[in-house]
């Protein structure tokens, strides 16, 4: 029936895996299935994708933030199985170069630092971040007046920045370790200054003074992202976030939800 043949005109997305063991995001529009970052196995990132009820044979491209190996892990599996154009900027590119493998320069694209690029009927920006890899950009997407953005590996949220995302219609935002957790715990001192840095991650505390700064109107849904295996706690990260805005008298449950991710399960794949 015709009903049913029409497709709504959305974008939806799913974080397939969150977290410092690996990050990957699908984005689907009606004309477009991309994937930011392949920061696992391209077996596991099949499996997520057919848990979600999607095929990777049907994604066309694959946006990276930046070399670190969560990221990237899987960039060249995915590019040669799959065919997908791959999108990086230019020091990711040669940061990356050794970790993924040769890739055909067809299926290699750059994707400038602060520019905007069409796919279709996704429109989709980036823009730097303050983190410790060698040009980390991350990306906002637009369709049809909604807007999606990303936003793990970082060590602040500038004013610039802040001022690129605002008022999305969903987050999802790096609440990378609980301050407490990450100085008592067994990290050699160096990777604790590293981490705490304001080129290294965003805290849940950081993560939910940035949310405060950035959420508008228009902000639905919140997803709480790249956790820490060893330095929080899934539980921990949203009670932080979703106490700190309650006491700040924000609508957290009615005005907006707030998601956790996985390092290792899907999130439901879910209309912005
Ligand atoms: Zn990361
Ligand atoms: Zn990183």
């Amino acid at each position: 029936m015709a009903i049913e043949n029409q497709q709504e005109d959305t974008m939806k997305i799913s974080v397939l895996a969150s977290g410092s063991t690996g990050n990957v995001t699908y984005i689907e529009t009606p004309k477009r299935k991309i994937l930011v970052d392949a920061g696992l196995s391209g077996k596991k990132i099949a499996g997520l994708m057919k848990s979600i009820g999607r095929d990777l044979n049907n994604v066309d491209s694959l946006l990276v933030t930046h070399e670190h190996s969560d990221h990237c892990k899987g960039v060249g599996v995915l590019a040669r199985k799959y065919h997908l154009n791959v999108y990086a900027n230019e020091g990711t590119w040669d940061a990356m170069a050794h970790k993924i493998g040769k890739i055909p320069t067809e299926q290699k694209h750059l994707f400038g630092m602060g520019k905007t690029m069409s796919f279709d009927d996704l429109d989709v920006e980036s823009f730097g971040v303050s983190h410790d890899a060698v040009a980390p950009q991350f990306y906002q997407v637009h369709h049809n007046g909604h807007s999606f953005v990303i936003l793990t590996d970082t060590g602040y949220v500038s004013e610039n920045v802040e001022g690129i995302i605002q008022n999305a219609d969903g987050y999802l935002l790096e609440c990378n370790h609980d301050v407490e957790m990450l100085r008592m715990g067994g990290y050699p001192w160096p990777l604790k200054q590293r981490i705490l840095s304001d080129r290294g991650h965003l805290s849940n505390d950081d993560g939910a003074t940035a949310l405060m700064d950035i959420l508008g109107r228009n902000t639905k849904k919140i997803y709480l992202g790249h956790l820490s295996q060893d330095n929080n706690v899934k539980e921990l990260a949203h009670l932080t976030v979703a106490s700190s805005m309650k006491q700040h008298d924000f609508g957290v449950g009615h005005d907006f939800n707030l998601f956790d991710t996985d390092p290792d399960k899907a999130t439901k794949l879910t209309v912005i």
